[in-house]
């Protein structure tokens, strides 16, 4: 079965083609600075990379010249477009209302829509998406698949906000959390590689990358996470300030006269390594500025790290114990130094670096001695897989 997978946004729309008898990529790319000058596509497959200039201004008008792509006669990887059996799509934000990755409808799509309050960039953007290929692809099945489904198994004593529950109720104000595709396939994949039982397995999952989340599971579900109502809370990230003092908004709007819009982009957009670096928001920036002994840049390093462990060590708590810690996301897989600094501050749970094992990048390994307490794993995520993988799973019944 051959599988598209979409992840539509703001001014981009991004796809892979997976052939699920062996999980191979046929080929994929992305439509970037659509309805602004420069639209560009970059499509990959067979080896080749190719660019290209499109002269189209909204989302609907990208899939055209991807089709024509992957049907080419030299580039194409099939023949024709009905050897697509289904698409799945990238969601933001299912609110409440969805718990599990679902074959679109009319209620589905009025569901998405229901949800733009609480995804308010992204959440159009993606149903721009379901519906272009609606007007593309009739007649083959859309998934949506949510961000924020795997961790609608959390608890109320996780998920709420210690406000008054109207709030809740009225507008589902509580604790949503992201990341949920790649923390679900991290997860699965970690107990495969390590052969825990999955229905079992305590797991710390920490996606460490532009944006950063962790995740505690257990046996499949999810006990706690970093991100809340929106992606803004939990750890310092490459633009976010992670958490704060909610009165800090308040603070900052009657001091500065800042409208709720200005504190929004400062906290999602000017805060975090950026912010208090001044000078970069990418890990790699920040790990050369501190070796050269910039002191800002050291900070927000000890500010990430700071705020990685003390969440680390509640999960452990809540988890009761852990059987591994994975690390994943651009960060998490690549900066053999950060992981170095985590496990390093890990070492009263028991665990211990393999210093060795910890200088590969980017494969499946595990990087903590074989007499620690628990394993420390570098687990490579992949979204897009596993949007596929729900996909199938779902139009297959
Ligand atoms: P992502 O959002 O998952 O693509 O991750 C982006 C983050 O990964 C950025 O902060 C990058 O600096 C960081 N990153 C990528 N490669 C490396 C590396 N080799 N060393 C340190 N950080 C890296």
């Amino acid at each position: 079965m051959k599988v598209l997978v979409i992840n539509c946004g703001s001014s981009s729309l991004k796809f892979t083609l997976f052939d699920m008898a062996d999980k191979s990529v046929l080929c994929k790319g992305l439509v970037e600075r659509i309805g602004m000058d420069g639209t560009k596509l970059t499509y990959q497959a067979k080896g080749q990379k190719i660019e290209e200039p499109l002269n189209i201004s909204a989302h609907n008008e990208a899939l055209a010249p991807i089709c024509a792509k992957m049907t080419d006669a030299t580039v194409g990887v099939i023949k024709d477009l009905s050897e697509i059996k289904a698409i799945g799509h990238r969601v933001l934000h299912g609110g409440m209302e969805f718990t599990q990755p679902i074959k679109v409808d009319e209620a589905v799509k009025a569901g998405i829509r229901k949800c733009f309050p609480l995804g308010p960039l992204h959440n159009p953007a993606n149903l721009g998406g379901i519906e272009a290929c609606e007007e593309n692809f009739p007649g083959i099945p859309n998934v949506a698949v949510f961000d924020t489904a795997f961790h609608m198994t959390m608890g109320p004593e996780a998920y709420l906000y210690a406000i008054p529950q109207e709030y809740y109720k009225k507008h589902g104000v509580r604790k949503y959390g992201f990341h949920g595709t790649s923390h679900k396939y991290v997860y699965g994949r970690v107990c495969e590689f390590l052969g825990l039982d999955a229905s079992k397995a305590r797991v710390i999952s920490c996606h460490l990358g532009n944006g950063s989340s962790l995740c505690a599971v257990k046996g499949g579900k999810v006990v706690d996470t970093t991100m809340g109502l929106t992606p803004l809370a939990g750890l310092v990230m490459g633009t976010r300030s992670g958490d704060i003092d909610a009165a800090v908004v308040t603070f900052l709007q009657q001091q500065e006269n800042m409208t709720p819009a200005q504190v929004d982009t400062l906290l999602n957009k000017k805060s975090g390594f950026l912010g208090v670096s001044g000078k970069s928001s990418d890990m790699r920036d920040i790990c050369s500025l501190r070796a050269a002994g910039d002191k800002d840049a050291t900070i927000a390093y000890d500010m990430f790290l700071h705020r990685l462990v003390h969440y680390i060590g509640g999960y452990y708590l809540l988890l009761g114990g852990v059987d591994a810690i994975l690390f994943t996301g651009g960060i998490g897989e690549n900066s053999y130094e950060t992981r170095a600094d985590i496990v390093a501050a890990l070492a009263p749970l028991g665990v211990k670096l393999d210093a060795e094992a910890n200088k590969s990048r980017g494969q499946e390994v595990v990087i903590s001695t074989a007499d620690s307490a628990f394993k420390a794993v570098v687990m490579p995520t992949n979204e897009e897989l596993m949007i596929a993988m729900e996909t199938a799973r779902i139009v297959e019944g």
